[in-house]
């Protein structure tokens, strides 16, 4: 049983400063649900200690997507700059110069393939919730995410292909990259009633400083 703790609506949405309460907000893909993969998924950030806080079904708008990728306002400049340097380092010339026009067309099919199915939203709360997630979820592109991360495990999409088939990378999972972002990001997908405040008995073995009741 887990004791549910009243916690104001102003307050849960407030991010706590203690290590052990950092939050992260992570997206099973419209993939991840047609791969069948959700369970896999939330099992590995399950096991690793991480608690789950919220979750939810949803099939994003395409305003919800467009929202979510540029709540950094420097999102399109650095994705685009990033791209564009990724297109020269493998010697292929990049389809424009200007990384604005290269993130215009980046979330177009962000946003085709953001909505088009359902998809999973969820908030972990841990310690290191951010890079612990991120670690297991491996990087961007699948074809180079390491083994044993989820990317690597069970997807093997490349950029090689999307640039071939005009469409996005389709990696099953996002996961937010900083705590600020992830911050941002929870309020973008979360209304306050929906985070649940509670105690999980594995937080005692994970935190607890002296570990006091164990023994009977
Ligand atoms: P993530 O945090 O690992 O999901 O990656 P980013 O936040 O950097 O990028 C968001 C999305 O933009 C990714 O899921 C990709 O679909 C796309 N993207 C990022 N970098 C590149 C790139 O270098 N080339 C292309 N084609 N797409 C990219
Ligand atoms: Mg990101």
């Amino acid at each position: 049983m887990v004791r549910v703790k009243k916690t104001s609506d102003a307050d849960i949405l407030k991010p706590n400063p203690h290590p052990s309460r950092e939050r992260t907000l992570v997206l099973i893909k419209p993939d991840g649900v047609q791969r069948s993969l959700v369970g896999e998924i939330i099992r590995r950030y399950e096991r690793a200690g991480l608690k789950l806080i919220a979750l939810k079904m949803l099939v994003p708008t395409k305003e919800q997507i467009e929202g979510h990728y540029t709540l950094d306002p420097q999102w399109r400049r650095v994705t685009g700059e990033k791209t564009i340097k990724s297109y020269l380092d493998k010697g292929i010339e990049p389809p424009t110069k200007d990384p604005l026009e290269v993130t215009k067309i980046l979330l177009e099919r962000l946003a085709r393939y953001m909505t088009s199915g359902p998809i999973i939203a969820a908030i972990w709360q841990g310690a290191h919730a951010v890079a612990i997630v991120r670690k297991l979820t491996g990087s961007t592109e699948p074809l180079t995410s390491d083994v044993g991360t989820i990317r690597g495990d069970f997807v093997l999409d490349s950029y090689q292909m999307t640039d071939a088939d005009g469409r996005c990378i389709r990696n099953l999972v996002h996961a937010s990259g900083s705590p600020a972002e992830a911050e941002q990001e929870i309020v973008h997908w979360f209304s306050p009633a929906e985070l649940i405040n509670y105690r999980l008995i594995a937080e005692q073995i994970l935190y607890d400083v002296n570990l006091d009741g164990m023994l009977e």
